[in-house]
């Protein structure tokens, strides 16, 4: 009798992906504001299951994000250092 697991499901809220709720927000990979928004201080992009964005724009946001780094708007991997 260690120790009980309790087995309650945390998962923190459903997300909605952003870009279907505010059509008004677009993914431009000259948007860097809103690129960065979904990737890690890294420079890693977030995966969808945390991002909760769903699948169109999160491969519209991967894209972008690709197209971002090919033109040196994002860091490939930014954190060399240790
Ligand atoms: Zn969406």
């Amino acid at each position: 009798m260690a120790f009980q697991k309790k087995r309650r499901r945390m998962y923190p809220r459903r997300k909605i992906c952003r870009f279907c709720a505010d059509k008004s927000l677009m993914i431009d990979y000259k948007d860097v504001r809103t690129l960065k928004y979904f990737t890690t201080e890294r420079g890693k992009i977030i995966p969808r299951r945390i991002s909760g964005n769903c699948a169109k724009h999160q491969r519209v946001l991967n894209t972008g994000i690709k197209r971002a780094r090919n033109i040196a708007l994002l860091p490939y991997a930014s954190n060399m250092a240790i």
